[in-house]
């Protein structure tokens, strides 16, 4: 009888645990993916993930057709859509690799009952971490809320065995009747915002194993000095291939061994943030929605639909906010350091809700992943573990005299300033008369005012801060 291999977040066929497990057993294999529009509620699909899972399974079918066992493709309730994919081919097992979120947890754990129920075999796999979650606790055995010990527990447990390779060759069922990618509209109708994603990324395995050879070659070694520059590209930019699981971090951690260790160390390092998010969700289910520290359930948020709308659409009158904001929209990502600029400037000069921002972020990031950005979000609004203090407020000039010194990042997303040298680009409001004519900039028309006073807005933050500790 067949075996069933329920690819979801794990789009590759290399280091895929599930598949070789399915290989191994010697049955005939359907490879399948349910597009379960409904899945994760409100974490259901954003509009850029929406984006990228079309390209990575256009590539995946190419991948798989190639080795001989085509995707089949099913639209509908998870579930229910697995199940008549059982009955339909008599499969006898169900291979997949396991996924984290709380929903898909428990969802999984359904449909794991029910198909024993029914005497087909289903089999988990790990893959997409390093370690599971709930394996690294500390000495009175509970979940890390601090990065550096989690980590330190992290890499002594770790004993990384070699990244299994792809397949060669598939034993392919007769395949079923399957959908055809085109008819999902994955792709955002009209207008289509997605020509910078196009220009920018390269969705599935091939273009995830070509990314890392070239951070390997190009990045890594300067990765510590020029992670936090976002106008140089000194990061890997994987995220996106991360999440759905076109890359494992296990491929990822083995392949840089070789690297200088300067890099080397602070990269990872950063994977170990990926892994110690994934962990803090599965510990604290309600993370994406609900402060780690209850004290914020009453913080004195405002509501304020003109400042959203401004931030959101990158024109807050901060050149660098207002840049990565642009960034996010075009291309569907941000670099780490303007994320949390960005996402600061959110929280704390405008006391917007960091639910706004997630929601937000949700939606137009095309690496949206639920345990990375309500884990970040958390910590930059000080409420999440191993939190930055609520009363360190990002200075968004300062930031851009620091880590865009030149404003090259400015002028490549904020176009009307371009014009406008090093001196006031990060702060064009206190240039001059002269010298904004001369670069053609006249504040409040062809770019904003800023919507707040940075001073104004850090006492602000301060006093609502305040009552938290107060009562
Ligand atoms: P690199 O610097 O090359 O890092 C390598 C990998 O480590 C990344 O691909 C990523 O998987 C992981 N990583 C790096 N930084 C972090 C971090 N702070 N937390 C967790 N994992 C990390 N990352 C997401 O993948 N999805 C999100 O939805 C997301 N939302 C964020 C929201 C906010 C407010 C902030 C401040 C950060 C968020 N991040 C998120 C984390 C981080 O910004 C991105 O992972 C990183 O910018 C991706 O770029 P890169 O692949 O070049 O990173």
């Amino acid at each position: 009888a067949p075996a069933i291999v329920w690819f979801r977040r794990d789009l590759r066929l290399a280091d895929n645990c599930a598949l070789t497990a399915a290989v191994a057993s010697g049955a005939p294999l359907i490879p399948a993916f349910i597009l379960d529009e409904e899945e994760g509620g409100e974490w259901r699909l954003g509009g850029a993930s929406r984006w990228w899972l079309r390209e990575s399974l256009a590539a995946l079918s190419r991948d798989l057709e190639k080795r001989g066992a085509p995707l089949t493709l099913r639209r509908g309730d998870a579930q229910a859509e697995l199940l008549r994919l059982v009955a339909e081919t008599g499969a006898a097992a169900v291979y997949r690799n396991r996924i984290y979120e709380p929903w898909a947890t428990m969802r999984d754990a359904r449909i794991e009952a029910q198909l024993r129920e029914k005497g087909v075999t289903a089999q988990s796999f790990p893959g997409a971490l390093l370690a599971e979650p709930g394996s690294v606790c500390n000495a009175q055995g509970k979940p890390f809320r601090v990065f550096t010990p989690f980590w330190r527990a992290l890499a002594k447990l770790l004993q990384p065995a070699p990244p299994l390779p792809a397949p060669k060759k598939l034993r392919a069922a007769p395949a079923p009747a399957s959908d055809r990618l085109d008819d999902w509209r994955l792709q955002p109708k009209k207008p289509d915002w997605a020509q910078g994603l196009r220009e920018s990324w390269r969705p599935g395995e091939a273009g995830a194993q070509r990314r890392l050879a070239d951070f390997l070659r190009d990045g890594i070694g300067a990765y510590a000095l020029l992670r936090d520059f976002p106008a140089k590209d000194g990061a890997s930019r994987l995220s996106p291939h991360l999440h759905w699981g076109e890359i494992s971090p296990l491929q990822i951690w083995s392949a840089t061994a070789a690297a200088p260790e300067a890099g080397r160390s602070a990269f990872l390092r950063e994977l170990g943030w990926r892994e110690f998010c994934h962990h803090l969700l599965a510990a604290h289910p309600d993370m994406p929605e609900a402060p780690l520290d209850k004290s914020f359930t009453r913080f004195p948020w405002a509501n304020d639909a003109a400042a959203l709308a401004a931030w959101r659409k990158g024109e807050t009158g901060y050149p660098l906010v207002d840049a990565a904001m642009r960034q996010l929209w075009r291309m569907g990502f941000m670099h780490n350091r303007l994320r949390m600029v960005a996402a600061s400037f959110l929280v704390k000069h405008l006391l917007l809700p960091w639910r706004e921002g997630e929601l937000w972020f949700w939606d137009t990031l095309v690496d949206a992943d639920l345990a990375n950005n309500s884990g970040n979000w958390q910590w930059v609004a000080g409420c999440g573990a191993d939190a930055a203090p609520y009363f360190r407020i990002f200075n968004p000039v300062l930031q851009g005299e620091k880590f865009d010194p030149d404003g090259a990042f400015v002028r490549r997303f904020v176009p009307e300033l371009a014009q406008l040298g090093a001196k006031y680009i990060h702060k064009p409001w206190a240039a001059p008369e002269r010298i904004l004519r001369e670069a053609g900039v006249t504040l409040g028309e062809t770019y904003p005012r800023p919507i707040v006073d940075h001073a104004d807005a850090r006492r602000r933050a301060l006093e609502a801060f305040a009552t938290l500790r107060s009562r």
